[in-house]
């Protein structure tokens, strides 16, 4: 069987563990090697000239970069049904790349106010005053709003679907579509859903962008991000330019280790999926708990939306308790297996109050309190993280 045959006929499951990977090439090392070097040589200087017209490996940061990078890349654009992806050093050089890639100095920008916070900051505190960027901030749950949003000057829509923190979901067809009546970019940050919940490029958005620091590493031990596209001339005006220039690319190491966190993806999210559905019903079942946030409780007040372009809904919770910032605090300080930091998408448990020190008037943009609480839950089984958050809420 060709392997265009293997991926019509087992598709993710194929694109995580085999596709694109050649044994052949590595002396049948049934892993592909990490190829731990910054350029290549060449036979003459006929060779070298050739490869700067049609690219070819021959220094890190630029050309094809990195061989097993390249293997990564061609994964990920296969899960998102791509044409082409481009790893990056961090989520955030990758969303910065791909905003510097379609919206020039002076442009504007639509986004939303539930964002992940430092795209929010990367856009106030940085593209507005150093290259007066504007932008537009909308709540995102109606697609009527993106389009009274669009200007002549924008270039851009950034959308997260579902969002991080009280995971509010975008329609994302219907926002794909009035972008494209005015010429307008979509950028979706996915990371929530990974590709295996949610195909954004398959609903008519333009970009997706990925961290792949938290499910698709899935270890909590690299850094690192993703940019996938249908447009062949945007990826390598972002690959030439964009990306060689401001020079955030992955390391070889990093790659690596995305590489092998790929192959158990659906089998950790799958894990994530049912405990964390377990875990949300128990926590909205409890009577200290005032309000749980999570896409696939049927209680959602988007529940319809969210069958209709996800085909899951991953480890993060958030909620909050019949208790003020304090009495929230002290719970949070008494839970075990849920260890205080930030991020998620790793093996293990966190928790976090991301909003604690959020000023009054964001509060009721965002549409949470001060004493939500975000857990991301981990490997560990249900049962260790019902009988922690159980312990945790007795001792109030
Ligand atoms: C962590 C995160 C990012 C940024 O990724 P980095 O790899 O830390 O730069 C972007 N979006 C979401 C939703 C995230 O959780």
């Amino acid at each position: 069987m060709v392997e265009e045959d293997l991926m019509d006929n087992f598709n993710d499951d194929w694109i995580l563990t085999r596709f694109g990977e050649n044994p052949a090439d590595a002396l049948g090392a049934v892993v592909p090697p990490i190829y731990m070097n910054s350029l290549h040589i060449f036979d003459s200087m006929e060779a070298y000239m050739d490869g700067r017209v049609n690219p070819i490996f021959f220094y890190g940061r630029d050309g094809r970069g990195n061989p097993t990078v390249e293997i990564l890349e061609n994964k990920i654009a296969a899960l998102e049904r791509g044409s082409g992806a481009l790893m990056f050093a961090s989520g955030m050089a990758a969303v910065s790349a791909a905003i510097l890639a379609v919206c020039g100095a002076g442009g504007h920008i639509i986004a939303m106010h539930n964002q992940y916070g430092p795209v929010k900051t990367l856009i106030d505190d940085v593209l507005t005053p150093k290259f007066n960027i504007s932008a537009t901030y909308v709540k995102g749950t109606e697609p009527s709003e993106f389009e009274e949003a669009i200007r002549p000057d924008t270039a851009l829509i950034l959308l997260e679907s579902p969002s991080s923190l009280v995971f509010s979901v975008v329609d994302l067809r219907a926002v794909a579509d009035a972008a494209k009546k005015h010429g307008v970019k979509t950028l979706i940050d996915n990371s929530y859903c990974t590709p295996v919940y949610q195909k954004p490029l398959e609903m008519g958005i333009d970009m997706v962008m990925h961290t792949a620091s938290k499910y698709l590493g899935g270890h909590s031990d690299i850094i690192g991000g993703a940019l996938v596209s249908k447009g062949g001339a945007l990826m390598s005006e972002i690959s030439g330019r964009i990306r060689a220039l401001f020079g955030g690319i992955i390391g070889p190491m990093e790659g690596w280790l995305v590489l092998r966190g790929l192959r158990t993806l659906k089998a950790r999210l799958s894990i994530h999926s049912a405990t964390a559905q377990v875990v949300a019903e128990h926590l909205e079942n409890h009577d200290r708990v005032r309000k749980v946030l999570y896409p696939g409780l049927k209680s959602h007040p988007q529940r319809e939306l969210i069958k209709k372009q996800q085909t899951g809904s991953t480890g993060l919770i958030s909620f909050e308790l019949d208790a003020d910032v304090e009495t929230t605090m002290k719970f949070v300080n008494k839970l075990k297996v849920f260890q205080i930091g930030v991020s998620w998408g790793g093996h293990e448990s966190l928790v976090i109050m991301p909003l604690f020190d959020t000023p009054e008037a964001q509060l009721g943009i965002i549409g949470a309190d001060r004493n939500l609480v975000r857990i991301h839950c981990g490997l560990e089984g249900a049962e260790a993280l019902i009988y922690d958050l159980n312990q945790a809420l007795d001792s109030l």
